[in-house]
């Protein structure tokens, strides 16, 4: 008998007629013979709505509650589920993070999961029961409520998943697989029948917000297969699995952007060692994730520093900045928030060369000024002006011949 995980995210149980969709399709798995282990997350936006409850309360409030408080919004859901799938005439039983033995480090907020002791969750289904658990939450070796970061539901599907040896994860929600490009961009953008973990870790940092890149890093250590698919329809979505053949002869697989950036210069930065580490280590020191960065050649013993990071992260890198450069005698700190970073993405740049190359003169013929530019095993990303994302999204679509008629998988 097959075991299968199902995540439901916060929009396929938003309100109680979805909810009690998802139980029905919940108890139909259960009656085509498998066993069934579902995970779920807070009902639409309650996440959010609890983020921002507390901020009125309180300014910064201590983890430690956060952690408390949000863990209600999953508690709701499974409660309600378990109800839903009991009405169908089906066993179920709903479990918090910490009745199921999710245990993590005490990193309130953003734990990492340290072990799961199934025990529990398995004499549930032994008994013929649904098991349906509370995503994004667990328990410290003290007993403290923590959470998994926001989106954390995924990694809890796909860590019960591993512990539980399913056979697979199934990710409901409310796009119905991954695709060659944003579809509201990309008109004939195709759903991808099956990407690797490392095109889908790709994917999932360079803007595509389908999983959790946590949760795919998990899958892939692990080998759980994901399958990512909509809640709303019954056609089979995308699966993210294990690199094969097949999956080299396309050059690229998918083309991402993201519109969420900003640029950050230092002017005239003297040429000594040591000041990369202070500029970089200020910004690290406000926890500012930086993403990319390009020094130019010095001239006369200085040059200039350039920096990505997320747009909403800006303004807190900017003021630190500005003290370092006064500090290390810098010219002084620029900024700007109309950039964009498009990317290709594709297992297939491992086998063939001059993909980059030709990512570039597509967006030259185009018009498209380049100004950044980063590169890794399997994708290329370029920083551009923000007003030809679009455009530069559907070209790359086209001359790598993603689109649907073109498709030779
Ligand atoms: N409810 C949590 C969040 O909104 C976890 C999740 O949805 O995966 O971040
Ligand atoms: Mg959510």
């Amino acid at each position: 008998m097959s075991l299968i995980v199902q995540k439901y995210g916060g929009s396929s149980v938003a309100d109680p007629d979805k909810m009690k969709a998802v139980a029905r399709r919940v108890v139909e798995t259960a009656r085509q013979g498998h066993r069934v282990v579902v995970v779920v997350s807070a009902m639409g936006k309650t996440t959010d709505s609890l983020v921002a409850l507390a901020a009125q309360i309180a300014p910064s409030p201590e983890p430690r509650e956060m952690d408390m408080l949000l863990a209600t919004g999953e508690q709701v859901s499974i409660a309600l589920l378990a109800m839903a799938i009991q009405s169908l005439g089906h066993p179920a039983r709903s479990f918090t993070g910490a009745q199921v033995g999710i245990f993590t480090d005490t990193a309130h907020t953003k734990a990492r999961i340290r072990k799961i002791e199934s025990d529990r969750i398995a004499q549930a289904l032994d008994g013929g029961h649904i098991a349906v658990v509370a995503g994004f939450q667990g328990i410290t070796a003290d007993e403290e409520i923590t959470t998994l970061g926001r989106g954390g539901s995924d990694l809890t599907g796909v860590a019960l998943a591993a512990a539980l040896k399913a056979d697979v994860c199934e990710i409901y929600t409310d796009v119905d697989g991954v695709y060659t490009a944003d579809p509201n961009i990309v008109p004939d953008a195709r759903k991808l029948p099956r990407i690797s973990y490392d095109e889908m870790l790709e994917m999932a940092s360079l803007g595509a917000r389908v999983l959790q890149s946590r949760s795919v890093e998990f899958a892939k250590k692990y080998g759980v297969p994901l399958h990512v698919r909509s809640t709303f329809k019954p056609d089979p979505g995308t699966l993210v699995t294990m690199e094969d053949r097949g999956m080299e002869q396309a050059v690229v697989t998918g083309i991402t952007h993201d519109r969420g950036q900003a640029k950050v210069s230092i002017l005239r930065v003297p040429d000594r060692p040591g000041i990369a580490a202070q500029v970089f280590g200020a910004v690290a020191e406000q926890n500012v994730v930086v993403d990319m960065i390009v020094q130019n050649i010095s001239r006369d013993g200085y040059s200039d520093i350039s920096f990505t990071l997320a747009r909403g992260d800006r303004a807190k890198a900017v003021a630190v900045l500005e003290e370092v450069a006064r500090r290390i005698g810098a010219q002084g700190v620029t900024h700007d928030d109309r950039v964009a970073k498009v990317s290709i993405v594709g297992v297939g740049m491992r086998s063939h060369s001059g993909v980059a190359a030709r990512m570039f003169s597509i967006l030259a013929k185009e018009g498209v000024n380049i100004q950044m530019i980063s590169t890794s095993e399997i994708a290329v990303s370029c920083v551009i002006e923000d007003k030809y994302t679009e455009l530069a999204v559907r070209t790359l679509h086209e001359a790598f011949e993603l689109g649907k008629d073109r498709s030779t998988a």
